[in-house]
């Protein structure tokens, strides 16, 4: 595969571009559907779908007549003022969750949304403490980095975020039964809630957890923490940046669980890769703070994230993709399923929806982190773009909600050729 622009562009592009991350992705020069083109004319699936935010892949064509329609009309007003798309996508909102989640504002990207939920749910309780799940991701700003992973990425941390352990099977230990490990998490939480009763605002959880694994929270313990929240009057955020939106066949997962949050954070899949995002709330638990406290963005809702907020719940309805969501996860299930029986290092193919995801097996690979860099270079190889997650450990697998079965054996069979030549 030659690189020879890519590695041009980037010796002398990186010395005006701060490194935010570590870059070895090649550069990109266009993207149609699943695919992307680098700067040399290599073709590339991208299974991530950009940062797994295009919701039908690159350059989907209604959705640039969508963008052109609406750039033609207004995109951007001043805070105080409002546009009919703006009312129109929030009652799409409305309807698509839970019928007491019925007022939204939108934001940008989903560290803001959880940003501006930790605010309001400060001034609604009048406290300042937040819970978070020790492997919940919730973004990189101030606050919201102080929620993710328990904020051991946080310099410094503020002081009343508190963590309690994850309660899923992939972070269980192994000396208790799956029941046991719950009830333990449960307990913890109701003693930490309990110690810290006067001071929470909120408990934040993702019902799939993403980054920290790709593993769903059980709907027992999801319960037991609507419970302990309703009893101290602490409000409970489901962040579904990453697993709402009909990515798992249901508009929230919240709703496979069948519990209800005071808060729900929503972006990604919904901006179709423009950066936008929403915080809904409860009705019943904003009387008293609505309109009475300062704004909270230059970009609150613009009218060009409603213009494209509308179009993907339409599009999602149109082409009755909840349905098709959960029968293509199936497929790409099965399909990991298939991988892990094939080679002894990958294993625990895991997943809801289109929202899936398997690990590398520790028992066989020392350094997960080397091992998984060396994967992801050699799936680049043959022509597919992957990225890991738990420092190397798990991968994710969160394609465009159009990705065809032909696609799917695709990737299959790169993801086995790649790991039978390492
Ligand atoms: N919450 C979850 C569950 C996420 O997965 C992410 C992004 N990975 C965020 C919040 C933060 O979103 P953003 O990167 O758009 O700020």
């Amino acid at each position: 595969m030659d690189l020879s622009n890519t590695n041009m562009i980037m010796a002398t592009g990186m010395e005006y571009l701060f490194e935010a991350t570590h870059y070895d992705f090649p550069v990109i020069e266009y993207g149609r559907g699943s695919k992307v083109w680098d700067v040399d004319g290599n073709e590339y699936f991208d299974l991530n779908a950009g940062q797994f935010c295009l919701t039908f892949g690159h350059n989907y064509e209604p959705f640039i007549e969508c963008i052109n329609k609406q750039m033609k009309r207004i995109w951007h007003t001043n805070t105080a003022t409002l546009t009919p798309e703006v009312f129109e996508a929030a009652k799409k909102m409305a309807e698509i969750n839970a019928n007491k989640l019925t007022k939204t504002m939108f934001l940008s990207t989903g560290s803001e949304a959880n940003e501006s939920a930790l605010r309001y749910a400060k001034f609604i309780t009048k406290r300042s403490g937040v819970v978070s799940i020790s492997a919940g991701y919730h973004g990189l700003t101030l606050g919201s980095q102080s929620i993710t992973f328990g904020g051991k990425w946080a310099l410094p941390n503020i002081s009343n975020a508190y963590s309690v352990t994850a309660p899923d099977y992939i972070h269980s230990e192994k000396n208790v039964s799956m029941e046991e490990y719950i009830d333990n998490c449960i307990a913890e939480a109701k003693e930490l809630v309990f110690q810290k009763r006067e001071e929470l605002a909120a408990f934040i959880m993702e019902p799939i957890i993403g980054a920290g694994g790709m593993v769903e929270v059980p709907a027992r313990y999801m319960k037991a923490i609507r419970n302990l929240c309703d009893e101290y009057g602490i409000l409970l955020i489901f962040d579904e940046c990453q697993c709402g939106f009909g990515r798992t066949g249901e508009w929230f997962s919240y709703q496979r669980a069948g519990v209800v949050p005071d808060i729900v954070t929503t972006a990604k899949a919904m901006g179709m890769g423009i950066a936008v995002s929403a915080v809904t709330f409860k009705d019943s638990i904003i009387k008293g703070v609505e309109g009475k406290v300062t704004n909270f963005s230059s970009h609150q809702n613009d009218p060009l994230s409603a213009a494209v907020v509308c179009f993907v719940i339409d599009e999602i309805r149109k082409k009755n993709l909840l349905k098709r969501n959960k029968e293509m996860g199936e497929y790409l299930m099965d399909a990991i399923r298939k991988i892990c029986e094939k080679t002894e290092y990958l294993i625990d193919a895991r997943g809801v929806g289109l929202m899936c995801g398997f690990d590398l097996n520790d028992s066989l690979i020392d350094d997960c982190k080397t091992f998984s860099n060396r994967f992801i270079k050699k799936m680049q190889e043959n022509g597919i773009l992957i990225q890991s997650t738990r420092n190397g450990k798990t991968f994710r697998l969160l394609p465009n909600y159009l990705i065809t079965k032909a696609e799917i054996d695709y990737i299959s069979n790169g993801i086995i050729k790649s790991i039978l030549s390492m």
